[in-house]
C-alpha cells in the first residue's frame, strides 16, 4: 500500500516477496523514518484454521509509533486486513500445530525522496511472512547481561515506538555480549542507571513473595503486547501485579525472572550478570509462576483452550 504525506492508502495487492525498489534519497534510507511490528499465526490442531493473536493491537502501536515519526499510518481495519491477506496466501508455510508459527513482520516506511531532513513526502507499508521455531528454545533458561555502558533509549527519544533506530542502537550491546555468551542484552535507565528498562526484543518481569513487577511504561521502553496479555493472564489467574520502577537490586534478589514478547512468547531467565555479580534463579527452565503464565498464554494463543480474553481471530 502506498501514500502520500496526508493521503489515503492505495490497496497494492499481493506480490511476490522479492527485492523492492526504493530512491537513494528515501527517508526511510537516510533518516530512518521506518516502523515495524512483529506478530505470529499459529495452526491449529486441525491442521486447518489458523489463530492471529489480538492484531489490532499492532495496528494501534503502529498507529502511535507513526504519529512520533511524521508518518501517516495504515487503519486499524487496512492494517489488520493486510495481514490476513498475507497470511491467508501463504498458508502452505505455517508450520504444523506445536513445530512453530508463521512470523508475520508488517512495515511502514518513508520511501519518497527527501534530501533536507524532513518526513519523506511518500510512504510504503508492506507485510511479509517467514515460518519460524522458537527464538529461544522453549523452556530454556536464558541468561542475561545489565548493560552498563550503552543505552538503547533516552527519555523523549523513541524507545516507546518500534521504530528501526531503535534496533540499530542495540546492535553493538548485544553483538559484545553474544559474543561472551550471553542470550542478550538487559538495558537499564540512561539516568540513574538503576532502573530496568526492557531486553533487545522483550520486556522484563520479576516475581518475589509471589508479586510480579514490570517495569512501567514511560516513553523509553517499547508497551509489548505480549506483556500487557500477561499482566492481564496473571490478574486473571489471581495474582498480584505491579507496573513500577523496578531496580537492579531487585532483579538481583528476585524469586523468578522471565521475558515476555511475540518471539520469545514467555522466556524464563536462568542468570543475570551484572557488573562482577552473577546471580542465577532456578533449575535453567520456567520457574512456578512463568510457567503457569507460559501454559495459559501459550494455549490461548495455539487455540488449546477457550479464549475466554477474545483475543485471537480466526482464520481459515
Ligand atoms: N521490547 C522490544 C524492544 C521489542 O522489540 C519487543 C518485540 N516487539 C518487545 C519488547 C515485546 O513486544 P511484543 O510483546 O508486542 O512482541
Amino acid at each position: 500500500m502506498k501514500c502520500d504525506l496526508d493521503g489515503e492508502f492505495s490497496n497494492g495487492g499481493l506480490q511476490r516477496f522479492g527485492n523492492i525498489e526504493v530512491s537513494p534519497s528515501a527517508g526511510v534510507l537516510n533518516y530512518g523514518q521506518g516502523l515495524f511490528e512483529g506478530m505470529k499465526a499459529y495452526r491449529k490442531e486441525d491442521g486447518k484454521n489458523i489463530l492471529l493473536f489480538r492484531p489490532e493491537e499492532n495496528a494501534i502501536r503502529m498507529r502511535n509509533g507513526a504519529e512520533r515519526m511524521c508518518m501517516p499510518a495504515p487503519t486499524v481495519e487496512q492494517f489488520v486486513e493486510a495481514v490476513k491477506a498475507t497470511v491467508l496466501a501463504n498458508k502452505r508455510w505455517i508450520p504444523p500445530a506445536g513445530k512453530g508459527s508463521l512470523y508475520i513482520r508488517p512495515l511502514l516506511m518513508g520511501t519518497g525522496a527527501i534530501l533536507g531532513l524532513a518526513p519523506a513526502p511518500e510512504y510504503t507499508f508492506l507485510v511479509y511472512v517467514s515460518p519460524v521455531g522458537n527464538y529461544f528454545k522453549e523452556g530454556v533458561a536464558i541468561n542475561l547481561i545489565v548493560e552498563s555502558e550503552f543505552h538503547r533509549a533516552t527519555p523523549g527519544g523513541t524507545g516507546g515506538v518500534k521504530t528501526i533506530g531503535n534496533y540499530a542502537a542495540v546492535l553493538k550491546a548485544q553483538s559484545i555480549a553474544k559474543a561472551k555468551g550471553y542470550s542478550d542484552v538487559l538495558y537499564l535507565d540512561c539516568v540513574y542507571k538503576r532502573y530496568l528498562e526492557e531486553v533487545s526484543s522483550c520486556n522484563i518481569f520479576i516475581v518475589k513473595d509471589n508479586v510480579i513487577s514490570t517495569p512501567e511504561i514511560k516513553g523509553t521502553i517499547l508497551p509489548g503486547i505480549t506483556r500487557k496479555s500477561i499482566m492481564d493472564v496473571a490478574i486473571s489467574q489471581g495474582l498480584q501485579v505491579e507496573e513500577r520502577n523496578v531496580t537492579v537490586d531487585e532483579l538481583l534478589e528476585a524469586d523468578e525472572v522471565f521475558c515476555t514478547g511475540t518471539a520469545v512468547v514467555v522466556s524464563p531467565v536462568g542468570s543475570i550478570t551484572y557488573k562482577d555479580k552473577r546471580v542465577s534463579y532456578g533449575e535453567g527452565s520456567f520457574g512456578p509462576i512463568s510457567k503457569q503464565l507460559y501454559t495459559v498464554l501459550t494455549s490461548l494463543q495455539m487455540g488449546l483452550s477457550e479464549d475466554k480474553m477474545k483475543w485471537t481471530v480466526n482464520l481459515s
